[in-house]
């Protein structure tokens, strides 16, 4: 009974996701992930001390460059089950995705620097190759309003 009622809820929220996912285009770009994250953990990334993360709202920019885009990034960035891969997978899998603003043809340094105001929690996450990027994460405190406009999928 459990199982299959575990079972269902699994499908539901696989079918929300993909719902979801897609409104984003299929083509290469850079997007900004909205996360909510209800309780704080520590954040462990390979090389680097063990930085705290607070609970609250975090922005991260990124880019697809891969078969399937924009879409097919982001709706792996949706899923809460998968292998953890890049230093964003550790927040998507603790918080919720709440909303994400996709850029065709954009680039994720370009939407970080626009982001440069907010208060970055995690020196060099996301940023590892970049030149100039101190972080492609921001905390993205309560009536901070963001430089874009309304988000591409919306969802909390
Ligand atoms: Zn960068």
């Amino acid at each position: 009974m459990i199982s299959q009622r575990t079972t269902a809820t699994r499908t539901t929220a696989a079918a929300r996701t993909a719902v979801a996912a897609a409104a984003l285009p299929t083509v290469a770009g850079a997007y900004v992930l909205a996360i909510r994250l209800d309780k704080p953990f520590v954040l462990r990334l390979a090389g680097r001390s063990a930085v705290s993360v607070s609970a609250g709202r975090y922005l991260y920019c990124g880019s697809a460059r891969g078969p399937g885009g924009l879409r097919a990034r982001v709706a792996r960035h949706l899923r809460r089950r998968k292998t953890l891969r890049w230093h964003v997978d550790r927040l998507t899998t603790k918080g919720r995705v709440i909303a994400v603003w996709a850029v065709p043809d954009g680039d994720e340094c370009a939407l970080a620097a626009q982001l440069g105001g907010l208060p970055v929690p995690v020196p060099g996450f996301g940023s590892s190759d970049c030149a100039g990027c101190p972080s492609h994460l921001f905390a993205w405190p309560e009536g901070a309003v963001l430089p874009f406009g309304p988000p591409t999928v919306s969802r909390d």
